[in-house]
């Protein structure tokens, strides 16, 4: 450690040593490994590097990465952070900092580029993002270099460890942030972390490095087609119309407080009505933060903490003393969001079949043999050959925009399971198509819905059904009764497939 305790403002809490390693105060910089909160604003990891280097009187270097060591890279998700870390370059022009994008040509570059740093760094602080392929990164390099290396919660309004144990369902998730989630409302990021830090500006970095690791040039940080062509990842998953990024973020922000919050409660579910805020892909590669949005809400609610309700009944309506659409929407933000982050950051198989609960499994194991009257293979969901139009809808709007309406969402799962030859294989192909095709997917959010559909966070329900037993089914016939959806329809549908 430096000689001193460290002056941050970031709570104790949302800071772990991933390693046993002291600072040197005497290296060249202080490292910030951006590769979860990619943003400027509103983000404790970037916090408290900042106090790294203001302690130690050294410069900050931002180096953000973009690994291609993933199952389900694509131009899709590599374009949407591109834009990100164009916004990033721009924002640390502002403030005078070096920012370092690099984007890996090769499996690991990345690893090999932070131990290299390593060598030159008086600390390195990371992102401590609770999913297997951002956080093994994090501590193979924690293992290489003999340098401290600390990662930083900046996920939730609930830090990670505030708990110590997963929750069975939202309604228990709810409860205990009730009881407390008051105790760390006040502690808030500061907004722009950047602004008059005072630091010394981090010289060149060596031409070793450079050259070795050479930063992402402009044409790749435009997210050129013929750029990102190079790289070793799929390429038959174009980039969508949203563009990502932080800025991208706020106007969505903007547009859905101006224009779609006070009719949240009564539209979210209407397909026709597009009346949710769109921000999943922004709050999941960091371009956003969940401080930022529920300031931003709090600011149009005319709201301040003190009028959050003194209650541990585990309901959501009348906690936080906001508009109906406004609790609705922080119940999905807050509530739904982070029990997902609690499941993932606390319990290693988040996403693995045998973490569902016991009734879940007993009950799908139980009609497993059940007759099938439609049983679908991958490639036949994937290209929306189905049966069912409404089905075959969302899926083109999961290939076309990578997104999916929520409730869609839902419905889309229930008929996985249905059409698969059995759960495992359901779970499978849930998992294959929400994250190769989703802006938003391979999140802790990710495998929340994903689960959900199979009786996580859920109870049994009655009448048993074949397939379902216990767990809750859906129709396609009821959901198109129920909801606003011709224009959806007409837009994405074709005219094979029938409704069911
Ligand atoms: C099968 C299935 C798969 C899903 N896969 C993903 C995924 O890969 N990534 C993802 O972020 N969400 C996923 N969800 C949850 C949900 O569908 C999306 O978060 C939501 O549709 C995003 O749209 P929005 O940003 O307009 O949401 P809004 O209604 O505007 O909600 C605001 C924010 O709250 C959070 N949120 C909203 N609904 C949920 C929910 N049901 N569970 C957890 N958090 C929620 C999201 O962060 C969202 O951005 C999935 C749900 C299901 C049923």
């Amino acid at each position: 450690m430096a000689s001193q305790p460290l002056t941050t403002h970031v709570p104790d809490i949302r800071v772990r040593p991933s390693n046993q390693r002291p600072a040197d105060p005497k290296a060249r910089f202080v490292v910030y490994w951006m590769t979860a909160f990619r943003r400027t604003a509103s983000n404790f990891a970037l916090e408290h590097a900042v106090a790294w280097a203001r302690q130690l009187r050294k410069p900050l270097l931002i180096v953000e990465t973009l690994s291609c060591d993933q199952r389900w890279a694509s131009d899709r998700h590599h374009a949407f952070v591109l834009d990100g870390m164009a916004d990033n370059a721009a924002a640390c022009r502002r403030a005078d900092i070096r920012y370092y994008p690099y984007v890996e040509r090769q499996p690991g570059e990345q690893i090999d580029l932070l131990v290299a740093l390593g060598s030159q760094a008086c600390a390195i602080i990371a992102d401590d993002f609770p999913i297997e392929s951002v956080s093994a990164g994090v501590r193979r390099v924690a293992g290489r270099v003999n340098v401290r290396l600390e990662e930083v919660d900046s996920n939730g309004l609930m830090p990670l460890r505030a708990a110590d144990r997963v929750f069975p369902t939202a309604s228990a998730f709810r409860r205990f942030l009730q009881r407390t989630l008051p105790d760390y409302l006040p502690e808030m990021p500061k907004p722009n972390p950047l602004a008059r830090v005072g630091l010394p500006r981090a010289g060149g970095l060596p031409r070793e490095i450079t050259r070795r690791w050479p930063p992402a040039a402009s044409r790749l940080l435009a997210a050129d087609p013929t750029a990102l062509a190079g790289l070793p990842i799929t390429h038959t998953i174009g980039r969508v119309a949203i563009r990502g990024g932080t800025l991208s973020a706020r106007k969505t922000l903007r547009q859905f407080l101006k224009h779609k919050l006070a009719g949240y409660a009564g539209n979210r579910n209407h397909p026709d009505l597009d009346g949710t805020s769109g921000l999943s892909p922004f709050l999941h590669f960091g371009h956003i933060s969940v401080h930022e949005v529920s300031r931003e809400l709090a600011k149009a609610e005319g709201w301040s903490p003190p009028a959050v309700a003194d209650t541990t009944t585990g309901r959501r309506e009348g906690w936080w003393g906001m508009s109906e659409s406004a609790e609705g929407f922080l119940d999905e933000l807050v509530t739904w969001r982070e029990v997902g982050l609690n499941r993932c950051a606390h319990a290693e198989d988040c996403d693995r079949y045998d973490s569902l609960p016991d009734w879940a499994k007993a009950t799908l194991a139980e009609h497993a043999a059940d007759r099938r009257e439609y049983v679908y293979a991958l490639g036949q969901f994937e290209h929306g050959r189905t049966h069912d139009r409404l089905w075959n809808a969302a899926q083109a709007q999961l290939v076309c925009e990578g997104r999916m309406h929520n409730y869609l969402r839902m419905l889309w799962g229930k008929k996985i399971l249905q059409w698969s030859a059995d759960p495992r294989e359901a779970l499978a192909v849930m998992i294959e198509l929400n994250n190769k095709y989703a802006l938003d997917g391979q999140d802790p959010n990710s495998y929340s819905g994903i689960f959900w559909v199979l009786g996580r966070y859920d109870r049994p329900w009655g009448p048993q059904r074949p397939i379902f037993g216990k767990i809750r089914y859906m129709s396609s016939r009821n959901t198109a009764r129920k909801l606003k959806l011709t224009e959806y329809l007409e837009r994405y549908a074709s005219e094979e497939g029938r409704e069911q």
